[in-house]
């Protein structure tokens, strides 16, 4: 138990039973941390998947590439999963909150009341909006089932078009060309990345995919998709060409699972709206990971992250505050991808207004970028810089001011700043 739990805590919440709705990583975290945390009540883990909770960011890279097993993504060994003992509905959809009952109600007719619920509910991939998407086999990726099904449609002579130039599609870009396929990019924004990166990172990005022999198609809109008469698909863009290929793979953005949050009335804008207790607008109710909109002090605003971290690190927050310990979720947002032998990190929200200074050449195998207000560092994005990273984080942490041109000499160790 840990140390800083207030009085009574456990006495209030022993018999009591606790839901986790969704069972990928957030809601795996809650589950374990629920019981780390000295919960002996009842406890109802719920996932419409048929996997025990599971990390996704294999599924775009090493899974997809065939070079792991979708059994390597679980988080928990089997005995530690059985050892939570929970009770555990796999395949099985969450319908509906009833909130004055506190009670939840699945697909299959069941009932179980609750004292706190947690809504680790995800999302899901958005699907194209166009003419014939739903008739023109359109391969999307956020399950493991979609990238068993999407590995085999990679092979080498394999003409691709990915849909997106955002994170989902340039890690499918990168790895279908390592297993040979020939890849064409359409991004319908002016730049890749653009919602999450400055120019400078969509150039290097850019850069790096026309290098491994990636079309990129920027500012091109899709019109249609469709099926030609030979059987291949094809892509139909606004300007009128047509991409034919044999396989059409849409990375358009993430569509957050809050419909059961709002069908019961809690507060959502664009996912469920949470405190820094994690807390939704009830009490009882609890919200993290991907579907979750949270107070974020890095950004200034409300922040719904779709990260690897935020996913862990809510998932842990919005158990201990389900429990009564104390709370104020505030996380440095961070984020990775893997692209070819590039490892991308981003610390903190780079904005605009924020002063750039490159430490090492960007556009070369090793550099960091810091985003400066003044000479306080606030973000930071680094190309196979790892370990500088780490120094950046503590910077931005610590929100003292640096010297700008030591921060830019490669030669002044890191750990010095
Ligand atoms: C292909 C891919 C690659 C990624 N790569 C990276 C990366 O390199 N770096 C990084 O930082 N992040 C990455 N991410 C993001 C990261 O994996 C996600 O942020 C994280 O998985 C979110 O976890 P979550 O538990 O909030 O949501 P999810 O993992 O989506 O889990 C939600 C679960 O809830 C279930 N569910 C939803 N509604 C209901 C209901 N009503 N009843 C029952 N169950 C329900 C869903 O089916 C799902 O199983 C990647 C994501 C994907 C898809």
């Amino acid at each position: 138990m840990n140390s800083d739990q207030p009085a009574g805590t456990a006495a209030a919440t022993k018999a009591a039973t606790i839901i986790v709705i969704g069972a990928g990583q957030a809601g795996g975290w809650a589950a374990q941390t629920l019981r780390k945390e000295g919960f002996t009540g009842r406890l109802v883990l719920i996932g419409d998947e048929s996997h025990p909770p599971h990390e996704r960011p294999p599924l775009s890279k090493a899974v997809l590439a065939g070079e792991a097993a979708p059994e390597s993504l679980t988080l928990l060994k089997p005995d530690a999963f059985h050892a939570l003992a929970l009770e555990w509905r796999h395949a099985t959809h969450v319908t509906r909150i009833d909130r004055p009952a506190k009670c939840i109600e699945t697909a299959n007719g069941e009932a179980i009341p609750y004292d706190k619920l947690i809504l680790c509910t995800g999302g899901k991939a958005r699907h194209l909006a166009v003419p014939g998407s739903d008739s023109a086999p359109v391969y999307t990726l956020r399950r493991i089932e979609d990238a068993l099904a999407l590995a085999p449609a990679l092979g080498p002579g394999r003409a691709i078009v990915v849909i997106g130039g955002g994170w989902i599609g340039l890690e499918v870009a990168a790895t279908a060309r390592k297993k040979g396929a020939e890849v064409t990019v359409v991004e319908a924004q002016g730049r890749l990345c653009e919602r999450t990166v400055p120019a400078q990172v969509s150039e290097h990005l850019l850069a790096l995919h026309h290098s491994h022999g990636t079309r990129v198609l920027l500012g091109a809109g899709v019109e249609q998709v469709s099926r030609s008469a030979d059987g291949r698909s094809v892509v139909g863009l606004t300007n009128g060409s047509e991409l034919p290929c044999d396989a059409i793979v849409v990375g358009v953005g993430l569509v957050p699972n809050d419909q059961l949050a709002r069908d019961s009335g809690l507060a959502c804008e664009g996912g469920v709206i949470v405190d820094a207790r994690c807390q939704t607008s009830d009490p009882d109710i609890f919200a993290a990971g991907d579907v979750a909109v949270t107070p974020n002090p890095w950004a200034g605003r409300r922040l719904r992250l779709e990260s690897w971290q935020n996913a862990q690190e809510q998932g842990i927050a919005a158990a201990r505050s389900a429990l009564g310990l104390e709370v104020n979720y505030q996380p440095l947002p961070w984020f990775w991808s893997d692209q070819y032998d590039m490892n991308l990190q981003i610390y903190g929200v780079p904005s605009l207004a924020h002063r750039v200074v490159a430490r090492g050449n960007p556009g070369a195998d090793s550099f960091v970028l810091f985003y400066l207000d003044g000479n306080v560092v606030k973000a930071a994005i680094g190309h196979n810089a790892a370990r500088d990273l780490r120094f950046a984080r503590r910077l931005i942490e610590q929100n003292k001011p640096v010297d700008a041109d030591q921060l830019a000499d490669a030669g002044v160790p890191m750990s010095k700043l």
